[in-house]
């Protein structure tokens, strides 16, 4: 049987390139090697746990982030893509998982506290919000995934997800599978930071390089990019460990020779930020170029993708519904024959 994997996004906006190394490099890598069961979430309801005075932000990307997937070279033939508000056994899921965690617990976990001193929430914090772990380990544990490829700032969710198994396990014997998650190899695509030398490349810091950016935008972007601030004259030594732009480099340019040549050169002076750039630029286009040219025809199909997407929703609500008759079974919430 092969390896079930689940992985994907919140719909609040198009996908960027840190979402391109730091997850769906990885399932299109998984996708090729026939390997797995892949199963591709919307997290739409996820998504409108902080943005539920705003729902057309979500509806209208739900499509978009699919697109993004299909354009990068997802096969929709080889993969399940599903919309999560279109699986409600997930949510029944949830409601039992939620009498497994402590308030205390929920606080606790670093990058939901980040996420929220980053919205400015404070008092205003929306419960949904709070608990969007827990519906993670819905989504993961409906689908029996093993492995859940993903950004390192996803790591302390996993690891709730993985007591929110164990504590079920436990209390009502082995039902759910215990996933791992995967994070790039790559040590710079784990965290991508963002154009603007920020240390996270992110919708809502509007410092992302789009996968659907056009050519000239992505000159633009790449060409006022912050570097290191004290490299002023090209003979000066620079710095190319805080650097966005040999950053980059490290996570996308396939030439390693030429990378670490480059460094070397920045590093002890006579490289000019604009060659580097003007560098980075080609091998962003390298990558970028044909998603573009997939993405066209999807834009022009709509129908396709709205198939594709149905589809796999009735798909993954079958899977989902086999885990749930499970934990029905395990709890005993199972009353007529
Ligand atoms: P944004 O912050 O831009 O809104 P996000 O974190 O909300 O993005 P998600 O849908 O939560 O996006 O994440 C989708 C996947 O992309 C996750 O696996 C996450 O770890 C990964 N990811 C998001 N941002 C980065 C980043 N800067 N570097 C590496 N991986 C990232
Ligand atoms: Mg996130």
């Amino acid at each position: 049987m092969k390896e079930k994997v689940l992985t994907g996004e919140t719909p609040t906006g198009k996908l960027h390139l840190a979402h391109f190394v730091g997850s769906l490099r990885k399932r299109l890598e998984m996708q090729e090697s026939g390997n797995y069961e892949i199963y591709i979430l919307s997290a739409d309801m996820q998504g409108l746990t902080d943005n539920a005075k705003d729902p057309s932000k979500i509806s209208e990307n739900v499509f978009e982030v699919i697109k993004d997937n299909l354009s990068i070279g997802i096969d929709p033939s080889k993969v399940t893509f599903f919309v999560q508000s279109g699986v409600p056994e997930l949510t029944e899921l949830t409601t039992y998982y939620m009498n497994l965690v402590t308030l205390s617990r929920l606080k606790r976990n670093p990058t939901i506290k980040e996420e929220i001193k980053q919205r400015g929430f404070e008092e205003s914090l929306p419960v949904g919000f709070l608990t969007y772990p827990i519906s993670q380990a819905a989504d993961i544990t409906a689908f029996d995934a093993t492995l859940v490829p993903v950004g390192e700032d996803q790591i302390p969710i996993l690891e709730q997800v993985c007591e929110i198994v164990d504590t079920f396990n436990k209390i009502y014997g082995e039902t759910l599978i215990r996933p791992k998650y995967i994070v790039p190899e790559n040590n710079s695509a784990r965290r991508l930071p963002g154009t603007d030398g920020k240390a996270k490349m992110s919708k809502s810091a509007n410092n992302c390089i789009y996968l659907s950016d056009d050519k000239e935008t992505v000159k633009k972007k790449i060409m006022s990019m912050y570097t290191d601030p004290f490299h002023i004259r090209v003979e000066d030594p620079g710095d190319t460990k805080n650097n966005p732009v040999f950053i980059y480099l490290d996570a996308f340019c396939t030439d390693r020779k030429k990378y670490e040549e480059l460094k070397i050169h920045y590093e002890k002076g006579g490289l000019g930020d604009k060659i580097v750039k003007e560098y980075l630029f080609e091998v962003i286009e390298e990558i970028l170029t044909p998603i573009r040219e997939r993405r066209a025809y999807y834009d022009e199909h709509p129908e396709i993708v709205e198939k594709i997407v149905k589809e796999g929703t009735e798909k993954a609500r079958k899977k989902a519904n086999e885990v749930l008759k499970r934990v029905r079974k395990q709890i005993g919430v199972e009353y007529f024959k």
